[in-house]
């Protein structure tokens, strides 16, 4: 058998058996890999508290027959400690590794998608910005080729009013190509910033409801994506 090291996110984790769990992480060099972590639930082990989700971990695998690797050292890189302690924080933290671990594939290396889940979870443990996860789901579109159009109208490229978010489109309409749901102008600034490379401007000076506008909408055109990405792969299958 042999035997690689990387590094990566802990993005979920399943029992196995009386002590073991299967750990699922993101990894730079080896995209999304599933590996065993034997004795992991005993009091004892030897990986302590590392294979939680959120740990970011230096590794070494066993390469297994199957597609289950096993881990056979785990040392820790961030704690991101601040996540564990604030159950909010890490719901929200734990919304962005469901989302890396929707859009990553096993074995496909995705070194982009890993550094920026290692750089919002490393943004979240250090301030308690309510942008964050909406930044990284809109970045982490981009990322897939489905970067929204914020800066004008999907239709006729006027620059606004930008009034509404037209998902089948991708993108924002102006007043008199309205359609889907409906946008504030401060929500447009805010989308503009998150994708316009001002990520900082957009977490640190909005505040209020725009907050929950912006998520709710991000999260929709997340979900929409993913749906359809999801969609087009089963049709692939079928063929
Ligand atoms: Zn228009």
């Amino acid at each position: 058998m042999g035997l690689y090291h990387d590094r990566g996110v802990v993005l979920r984790t399943y029992k196995l058996g009386e002590a073991d769990r299967i750990v699922v992480f993101l990894t730079r060099g080896h995209g999304k890999v599933r590996a065993v972590a034997k004795g992991v639930r005993k009091t004892k082990s030897r990986f302590g508290g590392r294979l939680e989700p959120t740990s970011h971990v230096d590794l070494l695998f066993y390469e297994g027959r199957g597609d289950l690797d096993i881990v056979s050292q785990a040392e820790s890189v961030d704690h991101f400690r601040p996540l564990r302690d604030d159950l909010d924080r890490l719901g929200r933290a734990i919304a962005m590794l469901e989302a890396a671990d929707q859009l990553s594939m096993e074995r496909e290396v995705n070194a982009r998608l890993y550094e920026m889940l290692v750089g919002a979870l490393r943004t979240l443990a250090h301030q308690d910005a309510p942008m964050v996860v909406p930044g990284f789901l809109l970045k982490a579109l981009a990322l897939e080729g489905f970067r929204p159009q914020v800066e004008s109208c999907v239709v006729c490229e006027s620059e606004g009013p930008l009034v509404s978010w037209a998902m089948e489109e991708g993108g924002l309409r102006c007043t008199t190509h309205r359609l889907g749901p409906a946008l504030t102008a401060e929500a447009v600034v805010v989308l503009q910033d998150m994708l316009g490379g001002r990520l900082a401007a957009a977490l640190n000076e909005h505040r209020g409801p725009v907050v929950s506008e912006v998520d709710h909408l991000v999260v929709r055109a997340f979900e929409h994506h993913v749906e359809r990405r999801l969609r087009s792969v089963s049709a692939l299958h079928r063929t």
